[in-house]
């Protein structure tokens, strides 16, 4: 059974072609890459995803910044970003801040990891199917990267009024910011419902 998609430029609806990995499909009508089977992309998602959850976990651990300023130093946290908003009159404010740089990320990247498991093990399951709609509901509500490059544009400003230290956690923030990018363009919704009839049919 052929699937009907729209192409996200132009807004043709058009069959979605059997691919085999490596081969991509492109909207008849203006050439819009609609999807691409990626050679290995199990493995390299796995990698990633794995590797981005131990640098969340890291991240976590050690403090993320600290300012010096008129002889006085103060070290933040990552948890701190949210938390010292909760202690004030930002408590949703807060809870935003901590989902979408963290819990939102690090649910994305344990669904992935989850799916890619059980569905080696179990195969073309009704609970892999709603761990895939759970993954791509929460995708766009996932914005780590925004923060670290608005954690960037803020410290242009701050280094002019204050010293700024850079902490263990920075390091590990950023390097899972790169990770989760590249899972980011990893994650193809063709992909991976490819990944769920080849689990059917075998
Ligand atoms: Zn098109």
């Amino acid at each position: 059974m052929s699937t009907k998609i729209a192409c996200q430029h132009c807004d043709y609806l058009m069959s979605f072609p059997v691919l085999n990995p490596g081969q991509c499909a492109l909207c008849s009508r203006c050439g819009h890459k609609i999807s691409r089977l990626k050679v290995n992309a199990i493995n390299n998602l796995m990698s990633y995803s794995l590797t981005g959850v131990i640098l969340l976990i890291l991240s976590l651990l050690f403090p993320f910044m600290s300012f010096t300023l008129s002889g006085n130093m103060m070290e933040i946290t990552l948890w701190q970003a949210a938390t010292e908003l909760y202690s004030g009159p930002y408590k949703l404010l807060a809870l935003g801040v901590f989902a979408f740089i963290v819990l939102f990320p690090a649910v994305i990247l344990g669904f992935i990891l989850l799916f890619l498991v059980s569905l080696n093990l179990f195969g073309h399951t009704f609970y892999n199917s709603t761990l895939l709609r759970l993954i791509f509901t929460l995708l766009p509500w996932s914005m780590a990267e925004v923060f670290f490059v608005a954690v960037l544009v803020s410290l242009i400003k701050l280094v002019t009024i204050a010293q700024i230290g850079i902490g263990l956690s920075f390091g590990a923030y950023l390097l899972f910011c790169l990770c989760y990018v590249k899972v980011l363009t990893l994650v193809d919704k063709h992909q991976f419902w490819y990944w769920m009839d080849l689990a059917k049919k075998s």
